[in-house]
């Protein structure tokens, strides 16, 4: 059974709209993931969260829904959709959000912010869904036809990657990791991280930067595209998208990135496919 995955937001760091990005999209990071016939599991709450749950609404035509999201971290750029969500006041519906327990702020202190007068003029009161927060790490959840599975990442204040796997053909799978610093890890990290990501049909990839960018900016918690790749050939990945774009890199530029990145996988002849991460495309990941 194939999973298909969406982009509703791409963007790292901060939304970039305008007519340089409208190609690979100006929101921040959320991801739709679909086993057939069941519902939709959300990774990230970013500013592209908005526009996905205008459509679950019409999708359940008035319905109230159920649905996980899962977040890797609270750094605003993943979590500031959050209460443009409109499945959040909808009376019966059901959110639950899981993201890793290690972050500094827990994640329920952050839902609380994130709706406080001081920021938004909607009150938390008016938030009709029933919400409940816990932690996404420990056993592998199973929810909506696929099982997800954690891995704390390099990022500073925690984050996790997740691996959404189908539980009819777990051999379809996706590995996202939006925000994560290849460079420097030692042996037995990286290793940790190969496994996890071992034989990803889609591995979706933090490659804010280029090597050049990347000097300096050590220890900010973001990855070049070129370590990328090799992390993609290591694990055996069938496909690679370059995600969490830098919010100055143009569509132009994000095309360049994407031939460099295909120029690296030709010389070792493997297969892998490499994309970068569109707005409002969909990708699927096995089946026949
Ligand atoms: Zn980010
Ligand atoms: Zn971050």
């Amino acid at each position: 059974m194939s999973l298909s995955v969406r982009f509703w937001g791409t963007r790292g760091s901060v939304p970039a709209p305008g007519a340089h990005t409208l190609r690979y999209g100006g929101n921040t990071p959320c991801v739709e993931v679909r086993a057939e016939g069941e519902a939709s599991i959300i990774l990230d709450a970013g500013t592209g969260i908005r526009e996905l749950g205008d459509v679950l609404n019409s999708r359940a035509n008035g319905e109230p829904l159920s649905v996980d999201i899962f977040l890797t971290h609270t750094h605003w750029d993943h979590i500031q959709g959050l209460p443009f969500f409109s499945p959040l006041y909808k009376q019966g519906s059901c959110i639950r959000i899981w993201g890793p327990d290690s972050v500094e702020a827990p994640l329920g202190n952050v839902f609380r912010l994130l709706m406080s007068p001081a920021v938004f003029p909607v009150s938390s009161e008016e938030v009709r869904a029933k919400v409940d927060i816990g932690p996404a790490t420990g056993a592998p959840r199973r929810t909506a036809g696929c099982d997800i599975a954690t891995l704390a990442v390099q990022h500073p204040g925690g984050a996790v990657a997740y691996r959404v796997s189908s539980t009819r053909e777990p051999g379809s799978s996706l590995v996202y990791v939006p925000d994560n610093e290849l460079a420097g890890k030692d042996a037995r990290e990286r290793d940790r991280l190969v496994q996890f990501a071992r034989g990803a049909g889609l591995l979706v990839h933090d490659s804010t930067y280029t090597s050049e960018e990347y000097s300096g900016r050590q220890g900010w918690g973001h990855s070049t595209f070129e370590d990328a790749v090799e992390l993609a050939l290591a694990a055996g990945a069938a496909h690679l998208v370059l995600f969490h774009h830098a919010p100055e890199r143009t569509d132009v530029e994000i095309d360049a990135l994407v031939e460099k990145a295909r120029a690296i996988e030709k010389g070792r002849g493997s297969g892998l496919v490499i994309t970068a991460a569109a707005e409002g495309e969909t990708l699927v990941v096995g089946g026949d």
